[in-house]
């Protein structure tokens, strides 16, 4: 139904101190996104416009999620998340009505940030547009950049959107006056792997022998999602061991854990 292909927030517990390693992506959003919410008047005083859309592109488990409802939060705008493979609908029209619904729930509950996640499912290169299914999502992606066309940048309404795949992406949507603000998004650097650790081990009970910038070198490769999975399973490991406090070799063996499974990640809800 349509109530459940989007997700509503009034306010979305995520700040900006829960993101680590990405604190560039941190200012670039603000600016992007904040700034024209709080301070309409300085855009409209120095006579640019603020972006139309923001996009963030990288890697799954990078903290795009938290960005954007991050900045909703620290906004007290109202979150609007759709899934672009929701918009792909089985039924002519669907999906051009759910883009429809969506920017008028978003014009209901302004301010307000819209988060269209995977918008690749809906805005890809032209695959075989002679197949039905494909025109379809051609269509509702025409529905999308023409509510992007008509939208006035100074409202109190944000569009921002995530995709893994950015190299499929159809140039039609990162023209000027649609998703014109481009944000990466990329896997957190040693340092950036520490600060992720220490937030997701904030509220846990860490032993002495636990140093976490030693640690975080080792994370070759690591998303911030792998990261919070893997002190997940440290604190896992000692509650199997019946012990209140997580140690280093918690932390080894759920390294280790991780390490032989294929997909270092299941995230929630993927
Ligand atoms: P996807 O492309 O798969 O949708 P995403 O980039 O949107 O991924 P998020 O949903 O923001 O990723 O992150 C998933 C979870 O991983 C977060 O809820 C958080 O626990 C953890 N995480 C990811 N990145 C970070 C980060 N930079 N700092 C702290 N935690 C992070």
């Amino acid at each position: 139904s349509r109530a459940q292909a989007m997700e509503v927030d009034a306010s979305p517990e995520v700040r900006y101190e829960d993101i680590g390693g990405i604190d560039e992506q941190v200012r670039e959003v603000r600016e992007a996104v904040e700034d024209p919410l709080t301070n309409p008047e300085m855009f409209a005083e120095v006579g640019v416009d603020p972006p139309s859309g923001v996009l963030l592109y990288g890697p799954p488990g990078t903290g795009k999620t938290m960005l954007a409802k991050a900045v909703a939060n620290e906004t007290d705008a109202t979150f609007i998340k759709m899934a672009g493979s929701e918009l792909v609908r089985k039924f002519i029209g669907e999906g051009s009505r759910l883009v429809r619904d969506l920017f008028e729930l978003a014009a209901d509950r302004e301010p307000a940030v819209i988060f269209i996640d995977e918008i690749d499912a809906v805005a890809s290169k032209r695959t075989d547009s002679k197949t039905s299914g494909d025109a379809e999502v051609q269509r509702t992606m025409m529905q999308l950049l023409s509510e992007m066309d008509g939208f006035d940048d100074r409202g109190e309404i944000r569009i921002m959107a995530a995709t893994n795949r950015f190299d499929m992406l159809d140039e039609a949507i990162l023209r000027p006056g649609r998703f014109d603000r481009l944000i990466e998004v990329p896997k957190p650097a040693p340092e950036g792997r520490q600060k992720i650790l220490e937030i997701h081990t904030r509220d846990m009970n860490v032993a002495d022998d636990v140093d976490f910038a030693d640690f975080a070198e080792q994370l070759d490769d690591y998303s911030g999602a792998d990261i919070a999975s893997l002190a997940t399973e440290a604190g896992m490991f000692a509650i199997r061991d019946e012990r209140t406090e997580v140690t280093r070799a918690d932390f080894d063996a759920a390294f280790e854990k991780l390490e032989s499974t294929d997909e270092k990640t299941v995230l929630p809800g993927h």
